[in-house]
């Protein structure tokens, strides 16, 4: 495959450039281009520069707004929300972060609802930056309808993934961030993409068969990880980022998706809670309780801590850059001239 190598700093131009091409306002862009540059920094390919046509395609869907403003509000003392107004989560978080750190600093714990948007990103940026700030972190966010529930065979939940951030003092946080499916949707479209079958054990076809062709997977339903236990954290995202802050399931999702953009719109869910609150020990000695624990894991061989491949691949691509296909490429230059 011809490919293209790109610094962070031409790939986040191509990224607003696109979008901005594409009718995308300047904060609309430049947060959407902060996320896929991060992405591609930390070496998640499939939330990368791959995604630019997802967030182009989903202005296909009526009503979707690439210049919205999103609206911040304070529905009481610890909770804060942000209507997206139809547009893109990456501005939603900009404005609603450094309120929701604000409310966790003063009331120990606080979080926030992103109503109304467009989310097609990783969730480790958000926890990352609130646990860079000091907090623990976690999020939640439905999808479309791509998971069988344990025992069925047709999608009804999203690949809803949860992300966890754990501040560590000097050192960047622990973040793990996982998808509650067997893989993220986008390996599958990697795997399509550069012609490759799928592993043994992550989908289904349209028929409840299981299949290692990405296309017959995309077509039928993703499986949840570990069975059940994997389809009721599918359940609990649901309920978090749906019916609790009044937002879409998955399966709404789809339904509203009429231009079959693919592109997932509903809520977010974030809980940020500051560990100096509690007040048993104070908190330089439960911090080092927990690096006990990072390192007991560590001395195992073989082991690693969630985040560090994010970090190493970090090290590299700020000096040596980032590849992407050449029709990636192509593609994206013809959105900035259109
Ligand atoms: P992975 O299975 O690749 O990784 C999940 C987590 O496990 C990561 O934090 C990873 O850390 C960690 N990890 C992986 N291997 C090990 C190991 N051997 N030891 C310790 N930790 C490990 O991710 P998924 O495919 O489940 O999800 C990919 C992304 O897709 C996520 O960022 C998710 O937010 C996103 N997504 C977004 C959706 C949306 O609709 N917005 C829907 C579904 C997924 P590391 O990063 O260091 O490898």
């Amino acid at each position: 495959m011809s490919t293209v190598t790109l610094s962070l700093d031409d790939c986040h131009s191509m990224a607003r450039l696109a979008l901005q091409g594409q009718g995308f306002s300047e904060d609309q862009a430049n947060a959407i281009a902060d996320t896929i540059t991060a992405a591609e920094r930390d070496g998640c390919t499939s939330h990368g520069l791959f995604r630019v046509p997802f967030y182009v395609n989903a202005l296909g869907n009526p009503g979707t707004d690439a210049k919205a403003v999103p609206v911040l509000s304070h529905p009481a003392p610890a909770l804060v929300r942000v209507d997206a107004a139809t547009g893109f989560c990456p501005l939603a978080l900009k404005v609603g972060l450094p309120a929701l750190t604000e409310k966790a600093y003063e009331q120990g714990i606080a979080a926030l609802a992103i109503n109304n948007a467009y989310n097609i990103a990783a969730l480790w940026p958000e926890v990352e930056h609130l646990a860079e700030n000091g907090l623990v972190a976690m999020a939640f966010t439905a999808a479309n309808a791509f998971v069988a529930p344990a025992g069925g065979t047709k999608p009804i939940y999203g690949t809803n993934p949860m992300a966890f951030a754990w501040p560590r003092g000097d050192q960047p946080p622990l973040v793990f961030d996982q998808a509650s499916s067997v893989s993220a949707r986008g390996e599958i479209q990697l795997h399509l993409r550069d012609g490759k079958p799928i592993p043994e054990g992550w989908a289904i076809d349209a028929n409840g068969q299981p299949t290692t062709d990405p296309e017959a997977a995309l077509a039928g339903a993703q499986l949840p990880f570990g069975g059940h236990k994997g389809a009721s954290i599918a359940l609990m995202v649901e309920l978090l980022a749906g019916a609790l802050i009044g937002d879409l399931f998955s399966f709404e999702s789809t339904e509203r998706d009429v231009q079959k953009t693919g592109a997932p719109f509903g809520g977010e869910f974030l809980l940020a809670i500051d560990p100096a609150k509690f007040g048993n020990g104070n908190l330089e000695s439960r911090q080092a309780h927990a690096e006990q624990l990072f390192a007991a894991i560590l001395e195992q061989p073989g082991t690693r801590l969630p985040g560090d491949r994010r970090r190493k691949a970090r090290l590299s691509t700020r000096t040596e850059g980032i590849t992407i296909p050449t029709a990636l490429h192509t593609q994206l230059a013809g959105y900035r001239s259109n």
